[in-house]
């Protein structure tokens, strides 16, 4: 494992706590981030500012990204002044959840320059990034893996998913399918409860000592949904990206994902409604608005969910 500093692009809601727990383990870093925002916190705490891509990668042996979607994945992996033209850099591990297909284009160009890849992507959201606790799968040839275990230990519990590179990002997308459709049904069934009379925070402690319990009734109705904070920290974009990057993997296999088709269009409008940037926890709010539980509220003393102002473009 290289022992200069790692580079890290891309530090939003995930990427700023995994550079702040490489910090915390004593590593050093080289960052960059198109916000000058989401840089200057770590640079205050002892990571040196690049100014592009192509300096994190003429800087660092390593380059770890956590980026937004695969376009913007393959735009600094392997675009113009990439990530693939700089003068140092050995290997590249994206940690974004970018699909199969962008991992296996991002892996053959960055090979034909000597750049070794790793798709890791993760699930267990920002609090699993805080604790060190998500689950990171891994594809990509084994030696790097076995090179860079220790490295990606930080993050969480390592799954080696195999060299062919992608198939991480398979597994990903599998499990995010399922994390989309369990909040978004669970997201239906409280509404229902509440709407036919029953307490909603007595209806997620039965859920959890019951077979409907998921990470929708553990930890997003607990922490984002009953508070009405929706605040979770996972876009409803990112989740729309997720679900439609699974639905094209199952369309081209000659899959049937009828589940997956409704939670993905309940995303679509979620992002129709309240904007991209929304938290998906604001699934809540469209079933609620869907219901007309939200106007029934704005007639009534009891103040519910507000209705949504103008519609935002729909997730990309
Ligand atoms: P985010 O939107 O909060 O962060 C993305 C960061 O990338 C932003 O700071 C943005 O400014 C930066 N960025 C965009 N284009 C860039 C460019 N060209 N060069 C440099 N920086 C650029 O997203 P996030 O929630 O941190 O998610 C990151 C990835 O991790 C996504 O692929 C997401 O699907 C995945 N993921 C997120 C979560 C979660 O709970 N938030 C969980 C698991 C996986």
């Amino acid at each position: 494992m290289p022992s200069d500093a790692i580079g890290f692009i891309g530090l939003g809601n995930m990427g700023s706590v995994f550079a702040g727990r490489l910090l915390d383990a004593g590593r050093q870093l080289v960052v960059f981030d198109v916000r000058d925002d989401a840089m200057a916190p770590l640079v205050a705490r002892g990571a040196a500012g690049a100014a592009s891509v192509r300096e994190v990668a003429d800087r660092a042996e390593t380059v770890l990204v956590s980026l937004p979607t695969p376009p913007v994945v393959r735009a600094v992996a392997i675009g113009e002044s990439g990530i693939v033209d700089g003068g140092k850099v050995r290997a590249y591990i994206d940690l974004s959840t970018s699909g199969p297909r962008t991992a296996s284009e991002v892996a053959a160009a960055l090979r034909e320059r000597g750049i070794v890849s790793l798709d890791a992507p993760v699930s267990g959201g920002v609090g699993g990034a805080r604790k060190g606790t998500l689950a990171v799968m891994v594809s990509g040839p084994r030696t790097a893996f076995d090179t860079f275990e220790p490295l990606l230990k930080t993050f969480g519990r390592l799954f080696y998913i195999g060299e062919r590179p992608g198939s991480a990002q398979m597994m990903k997308l599998a499990n995010n399918l399922v994390a989309a459709t369990t909040l978004a049904v669970t997201c239906e069934a409280v509404a229902l409860g509440e709407r036919a009379g029953l307490d909603p925070v007595k209806m997620v402690e039965i859920l959890n000592a019951s077979s409907g319990r998921s990470s929708a009734s553990e930890e997003k109705f607990p922490r984002a949904i009953l508070p009405r904070t929706f605040d979770f920290g996972f876009s409803t974009g990112l989740s729309f990206k997720d679900v439609r990057l699974c639905l094209e993997e199952a369309e081209a296999l000659g899959m049937s994902v009828m589940v997956g088709r409704a939670a993905r269009q309940m995303l679509e409008i979620t992002a129709a409604l309240y904007g991209a940037d929304s938290d998906f926890t604001m699934m809540m709010r469209t079933v609620e608005h869907l219901s007309g539980l939200d106007r029934q509220a704005a007639g009534s003393a009891s103040s519910r969910a507000t209705t949504p102002s103008s519609p935002a473009p729909a997730a990309g």
